[in-house]
């Protein structure tokens, strides 16, 4: 018998008007004609969807306390399949109170009376895809929308009366300059969000940019310029009085996003539609990235009641991604249980980064630790460990795997 008690779910809306340069999520490209109909193969992914998410209901569940409604772009999905959705969640899961349930939304992409929609619907959170408030530089990564798009966007955000939203930004974009990255940090304090999420440009290899591009080459910023890039937004959000409570991640104090750190604190998620990977019970699955082989999967599984999908992580797996996605947060990450073996190895590999000034070895009560079997806590320094945390997760990495 399956009993989970997960609270958290990710369901993936793979709608996008075109594809972005650096994109490889999955999704389906819909184009730039009229509003999305509820019908043909939209009506079909969410009943499919819907179908996945049935397949709990019998078994004993806790009800949710954060729903993710990510992509894609969820806004160009039409209302009625939102609210299919959450009744779908509801009737298998049932959701706390004060659950938070996010939308992820695109300037261009909705109305007032769309964004109002969601809110009766139960929506309490959107994530608004800015990205970057130069036109030029919009267009060079393949955004669909313009800076008029925003504005609008965010006008309506104020008059829909939106408490809790977060204005996502990505910096090291082609051909974009640390003035260019300064205008959009003052612009993006300007809409006075209660979130903001700052991501640097990923060159993915099976993108447009991956087939063209070379990581800190022209156009692309050089390295140091991205560096520069990130000292920025931490120094200008902070003295904006924002939490920089994770990595790429700052939010007014009791506005972090709570459905992501779920992932961050290595807990078990449903992941449910095309690509959403799911974590319960020790196994991680990523569903399949084509609409075709989604329902071929979903109809074989179906079929195998009282499985859960996926491959056991193992041991090791789930002690290193633990300590790699916690030390992305500011609170950093209580070690879980080691051998003395380890605990020395990874306190000798993490010395040198202690005295630059790049991480904190604590003991029990958040002292400084000055012996390997008494590390308990580790912590990176922002911005400097934050800005180097690939070197210090690799050595944590050959340090744990040896
Ligand atoms: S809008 Fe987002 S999901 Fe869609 S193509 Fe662009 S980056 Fe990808």
């Amino acid at each position: 018998m399956i009993v989970s008690t997960s609270t958290a779910a990710y369901l993936h809306l793979p709608f996008c008007r075109q594809r972005c340069f650096y994109c490889d999520f999955p999704i389906a490209v819909v184009g730039h004609g009229a509003p999305l109909a509820f019908s043909g193969w939209i009506l079909e992914y969410v009943e499919a969807v819907c179908k996945e998410i049935q397949t709990w209901q019998s078994f004993p569940v806790q009800p949710l306390t954060t729903i993710f409604f990510g992509g894609g772009t969820p806004s160009l999905l039409p209302l009625e399949g939102l609210s299919c959705l959450l009744d779908c969640l509801e009737q298998v899961f049932g959701w706390d109170t004060d659950v938070e349930i996010s939308l992820e939304i695109d300037p261009g992409t909705f109305t007032l009376p769309q964004l109002q929609a969601y809110q009766d619907l139960g929506v309490n959170r959107f994530s608004l895809g800015v990205q970057s408030f130069q036109d030029s530089l919009l267009e060079g990564i393949g955004r669909h929308h313009r800076r008029a798009d925003i504005d609008q966007a965010i006008d309506w955000i104020y008059q829909a009366e939106v408490k809790n939203w977060s204005l996502d930004l990505i910096s090291g974009l082609p051909n974009q300059g640390l003035e260019d990255w300064q205008r959009s940090l003052y612009f993006a304090l300007t809409a006075k969000p209660s979130h903001l999420s700052c991501y640097d440009l990923v060159i993915e290899p099976n993108t447009a940019f991956g087939k063209q591009l070379q990581p800190g080459t022209g156009p692309l910023p050089t390295d140091e310029l991205t560096a520069q890039m990130y000292c920025l937004a931490q120094q200008t959000l902070t003295k904006a009085g924002y939490h920089h409570y994770e990595i790429s991640n700052y939010a007014r104090p009791g506005q972090e996003c709570r459905h992501n750190q779920v992932y961050w604190h290595n807990q078990s998620y449903y992941g449910f539609g095309l690509g959403a990977t799911s974590y319960l019970q020790g196994h991680r699955f990523q569903r399949p990235r084509t609409r075709s082989a989604y329902y071929a999967w979903l109809q074989q599984w179906r079929g195998q009641s009282g499985s859960i999908p996926g491959e056991t992580v193992s041991a090791t797996e789930r002690l290193l991604e633990t300590l790699m996605l916690g030390l992305r947060l500011a609170q950093g990450v209580t070690l879980p249980a080691l051998t003395s073996e380890q605990q020395k190895a990874l306190f000798k590999a993490l010395g040198s980064h202690q005295q630059r000034g790049w991480i904190s070895l604590l003991d029990a009560e958040s002292q400084p630790c000055d012996h390997p079997q008494a590390l308990h806590h580790l912590q990176l320094q922002d911005p400097e460990g934050f800005l180097f945390s690939n070197t210090v997760l690799t050595d944590i990495f050959n340090c744990l795997t040896e």
